[in-house]
């Protein structure tokens, strides 16, 4: 079966949203085995959608469609493809009366172009939506199968996992299961992490395994096929233990997992407290913590240490040292993490001290960084960085590499 999925609004060609819809059901599509050749994005013109409609028949069997299943008069979806497929549409009573019953719900007035939500293309299988009002549509025309799902993405991922996937692995026959793990990396660039794995990934056959670069991070994504979930999950764990007996020391998670999520997770479990002397990150370390739930169980507070003075005066760094190595130096960021540490009666102090760019500052290069970390009873150490990215990526990336050395310095 080979997909095309067609995005449906003219927001998306003025370049007023991103077509995120897109990504996530081709995401969805590749774990259940179904190759997506063809992303097109069509405005709310009913001639140009019935031009796309008619040229991704002829090369895909599966055509999905997002967006314009509204109320409005640009929802255009379902009519111009009841069109071009030569049916019609007819109101399905079950999403008029769920549709009433949320107005009611909402003591709001329904007015009369909202009951053109609840048309569906005749001899259609409707999709309920449990997130808003428009349901979605699988209509089935010779061998191609059609489907309608509602733009909004917070209504559309919900439908498309509960019943759009089901719907397509079942017309598919599919008795296979299909299992999908993603292990996470960082402090390894995608080229040396593909170059250590060469062997595995040139036999990978089932488990299949998909490298993925973004945000300093590499992922890994490994899919495996079986008829018993309980094989296919074996097949995984036996790859994922060769996988990370030669690139453990840059594994962290899995799945959605975050650096600051495992992180928090590892100091909650080990009952340690941390502390922050922030430079070149301005808060942006913290900040990323108290977006944690729970996050006053680790951190106790933190510096924003961004000029000297405050580095001196309030973190008590020595004047000879910030004379002698300056701010941006393995000595500075070694009396920040031990400072802030003692000054806040932490576990751990960590700092972090550098030059964000994209101007080099005082002969320094941008993107030079020095990571402390101060550890009750195992001392302090400086991590030198050499950031390649912008001010921000470089801010982000370092916010990153602090995670990335407590855990390897607490695992
Ligand atoms: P509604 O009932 O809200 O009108 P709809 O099915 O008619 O839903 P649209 O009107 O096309 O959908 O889009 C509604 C909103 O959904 C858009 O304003 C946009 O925020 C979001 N959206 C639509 N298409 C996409 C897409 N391809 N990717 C991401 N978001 C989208």
């Amino acid at each position: 079966m080979n997909a095309e999925i067609i995005a449906v609004g003219s927001e998306l060609l003025l370049g007023q949203i991103a077509n995120t819809n897109a990504q996530y059901i081709s995401e969805q599509l590749a774990e259940a085995g179904v190759n997506v050749f063809f992303h097109t994005s069509v405005g709310d013109n009913p001639a140009r959608l019935t031009q796309a409609i008619e040229v991704a028949q002829e090369r895909a069997d599966l055509l999905i469609f997002t967006g314009g299943l509204g109320p409005t008069k640009d929802d255009l979806t379902k009519e111009t493809i009841a069109r071009v497929l030569g049916t019609s549409l007819s109101m399905d009573e079950e999403a008029l009366e769920s549709i009433k019953s949320y107005f009611l719900k909402t003591n709001r007035e329904m007015t009369p172009n909202n009951e053109k939500q609840a048309l569906i293309l005749d001899g259609s299988k409707s999709l309920k939506n449990e997130h808003g009002m428009a349901p979605g549509m699988l209509y089935k025309k010779g061998d191609t199968l059609y489907m309608l799902l509602p733009g909004p993405p917070s209504e559309m991922r919900p439908m498309f996992s509960k019943y759009g996937i089901p719907a397509i692995l079942h017309t598919l026959k599919r008795k296979e299961v299909i299992s999908s793990r993603v292990l996470r990396f960082f402090g390894i660039g995608e080229a040396q992490l593909e170059t250590e794995l060469e062997d595995l990934i040139d036999a990978q056959t089932n488990p299949t395994i998909a490298p993925l670069a973004g945000d300093g991070e590499v992922t890994l994504r490994l899919t495996a096929k079986h008829e018993s979930k309980e094989v296919a999950a074996s097949l995984l764990d036996a790859v994922e233990e060769k996988i990370l007996d030669i690139t453990g020391d840059y594994f962290y998670g899995y799945d959605r997992d975050s650096l600051v999520e495992v992180g928090m997770r590892v100091l909650r479990e080990k009952g340690l407290t941390l502390a922050c002397a922030e430079s070149l990150t301005g808060g942006l370390f913290q900040s990323e913590i108290t977006s944690i739930s729970g996050a006053s169980d680790v951190l106790k507070g933190g510096v924003v240490c961004y000029q000297d003075d405050i580095k001196k005066n309030v973190l008590s760094v020595k004047e000879h040292t910030l004379e002698q190595y300056t701010a941006v130096s393995e000595q500075t960021a070694v009396e920040l993490a031990d400072n802030v540490r003692s000054l806040f009666s932490s576990d751990i102090g960590i700092s972090f001290t550098g030059v964000a760019g994209p101007e080099d500052l005082d002969g320094v290069k941008a993107g030079t960084v020095w990571v402390g970390l101060s550890i009750k009873g195992r001392g302090t150490k400086a991590f030198l960085l050499n950031l390649a990215g912008g001010r921000n990526s470089n801010r982000k990336r370092t916010a990153k590499y602090g995670w990335h050395y407590l855990l390897k310095e607490l695992s």
